[in-house]
């Protein structure tokens, strides 16, 4: 397991669930990225933003 990897998730600006998660470098910036994700509690595709 790389020690510079981090697990973020992906929080649903809708309603706030956190319903994915991926591994990613440290080093990074955080936060800065927004992706159209499926949400099964909004039942739709919305923004979710990068949260720990
Ligand atoms: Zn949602």
């Amino acid at each position: 397991m790389a020690k510079n990897r981090t697990i973020i998730h992906l929080e649903c600006k809708g309603c706030g669930m956190k319903n994915y998660s991926k591994r990613v470098s440290k080093k990074r910036v955080y936060g800065k990225l927004g992706l159209s994700k499926y949400c099964s509690k909004c039942r739709k595709h919305s923004d979710h933003k990068e949260t720990k």
